[in-house]
């Protein structure tokens, strides 16, 4: 598998996965202190990333009905 290839960075507190790692740590520090998660950091996330385009695909899929 090629995609294997891509890094990715793991929060450890929220197990969330981000393409930087400036964000993972920011997002582990804060789960952390907060023990909970930053919108403004996860929205960053892989994950959050993902069902964005999952939403943005069944957009796509819907027809209109007669
Ligand atoms: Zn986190």
């Amino acid at each position: 598998m090629k995609e294997n290839q891509k890094k990715l960075y793991r929060c450890n507190e929220c197990g969330l996965h981000y393409r930087s790692e400036t964000i993972a740590i920011k997002c582990e520090k804060w789960c952390k202190e907060n023990k909970s998660c930053n919108l403004e950091i996860i929205k960053y996330s892989i994950e959050s990333r993902q069902s964005r385009e999952e939403v943005n695909s069944l957009d796509h899929h819907q027809k209109e009905r007669p």
